[in-house]
C-alpha cells in the first residue's frame, strides 16, 4: 500500500507532481494559498482541502513544494497568524520537502520536524515543469536509509531517477553543486562560441570539434547556446525555456550562500551567480539560461 500524502504547494511543479500521485492511486489531499493553483490541481483530480491541517492530520507523508526556505519553515512551524503543520501531523509522519532551498535551511527544517517527534527528508528535484508533468523528475534525496526506503515508491511515481545522497540536507547540497557546475559550464561554452565567431570559426565547426574533444559537456551537446548544431536546444526557439534564467539565478544564490557558510574559495561559482543574477534582472528571467550568450555578444566590442 502506498502512503497517504498531504501535498502543500500546488504550483507549476507541485500541481503536476500531485496529479501524477493521484493517477497512480495514491490518496492525496492538497493545499495551496492561491485559488488558480487550487483550481488547476482540482481539475487534475487532487482532493483539495480548505485547511492544510486537515490534509496533514490524515497523512503519512507531508510533502511541501514551496518557493523558498522561509515558506517551508513557516509552513512547518506556523506564524503568529496561523498554526503550523507540525502541530497537526500523525505520529511517525515523514516531513518531505521537495522545494529548492538553502542547505542550512533544509537542515533546520528537518531538525524542526525531528524535534517535534517526526521523521524528515529533503528531496529537491531537477527536470523542470516538463519533467514534473511527465513523471520523469530526478530526485536528490537527503534522508536516513529507513526513510529513504519508505519514500522510494512515491518518488518513483513522480520521477525517473532517485538518488540517496546522505542524511537530511544533502539532497539540497547535491542539487546546488550540480547547478553550480551547470551555471559555470554554460557561461564557459557561451564565451567560447562568441570568441570562435569573432575568430571566424563557424558554429558548426566549433561544435563538431568540441563535442568530440575535452570541452564536451551537457551545456554544449544538449543545451547548445547557438541554433543549429543541436536542433532541440532552446537557442533554436528564441530561448524559450527549458530552464529559466530566474531559476538559475536562484540556485546560484543558494550556492553562493553555501560557499559563504563553508568558506570555500569557488571564484567561478560566485562569478556565475553574479552573471546570472544580472541576467535575471532583465528579459533573461523568463528566457532559457543559455540566453546568457546574448549578453556576452552584446557586451563584446563590435
Ligand atoms: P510556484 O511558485 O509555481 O509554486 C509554489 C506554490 O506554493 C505556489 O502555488 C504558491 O501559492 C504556493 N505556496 C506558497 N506559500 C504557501 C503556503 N504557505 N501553503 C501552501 N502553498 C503555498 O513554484 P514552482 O515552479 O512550482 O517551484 C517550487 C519549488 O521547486 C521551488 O523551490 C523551485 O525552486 C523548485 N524547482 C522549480 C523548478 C521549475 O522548473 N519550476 C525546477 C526544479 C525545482
Amino acid at each position: 500500500r502506498l502512503p497517504r500524502v498531504a501535498f502543500i504547494g500546488l504550483g507549476n511543479m507541485g500541481g503536476p507532481m500531485a496529479a501524477n500521485l493521484v493517477a497512480a492511486g495514491v490518496e492525496v489531499h492538497g493545499f495551496d494559498v492561491v485559488p488558480a493553483a487550487i483550481d488547476a490541481a482540482r481539475g487534475k483530480g487532487v482532493a483539495v482541502v480548505e485547511d492544510p491541517r486537515d490534509a496533514v492530520a490524515q497523512a503519512e507523508v507531508v510533502l511541501t513544494m514551496l518557493p523558498s526556505g522561509k515558506h517551508v519553515k513557516e509552513a512547518y512551524a506556523g506564524t503568529d497568524q496561523r498554526p503550523g503543520l507540525l502541530s497537526a501531523a500523525q505520529p511517525n509522519a515523514i516531513f518531505l520537502d521537495c522545494s529548492t532551498i538553502n542547505t542550512s535551511e533544509a537542515v533546520k527544517a528537518a531538525n524542526l520536524a525531528r524535534e517535534a517527534g517526526f521523521r524528515a527528508a529533503d528531496a529537491p528535484v531537477s527536470g523542470g515543469v516538463v519533467g514534473a508533468e511527465a513523471g520523469t523528475l530526478a530526485f536528490m534525496v537527503g534522508a536516513t536509509e529507513e526513510v529513504f526506503a519508505e519514500l522510494h515508491p512515491l518518488l518513483d511515481i513522480m520521477g525517473r531517477r532517485v538518488v540517496h545522497c546522505g542524511d537530511a540536507g544533502l539532497g539540497q547540497a547535491a542539487k546546488i553543486c550540480n547547478n553550480m557546475i551547470l551555471g559555470v559550464s554554460m557561461i564557459a561554452v557561451s564565451e567560447a562560441f562568441v570568441l570562435a565567431e569573432k575568430l571566424g570559426l563557424s558554429d558548426e565547426a566549433m561544435f563538431d570539434v568540441v563535442s568530440g574533444a575535452t570541452g564536451q559537456c551537457w551545456a554544449l551537446t544538449t543545451n547548445c547556446p547557438v541554433p543549429g548544431p543541436v536542433p532541440t536546444s532552446p537557442a533554436n526557439r528564441d530561448f524559450t525555456p527549458g530552464f529559466a534564467g530566474a531559476l538559475m539565478a536562484k540556485d546560484l544564490t543558494l550556492a553562493s550562500n553555501a560557499l559563504d557558510e563553508t568558506g570555500v574559495d569557488a571564484q567561478l561559482g560566485r562569478m556565475a551567480g553574479e552573471i546570472y543574477r544580472r541576467f535575471a534582472e532583465g528579459e533573461g528571467a523568463g528566457q532559457d539560461f543559455s540566453g546568457i550568450i546574448n549578453t556576452i555578444r552584446e557586451s563584446s566590442h563590435p
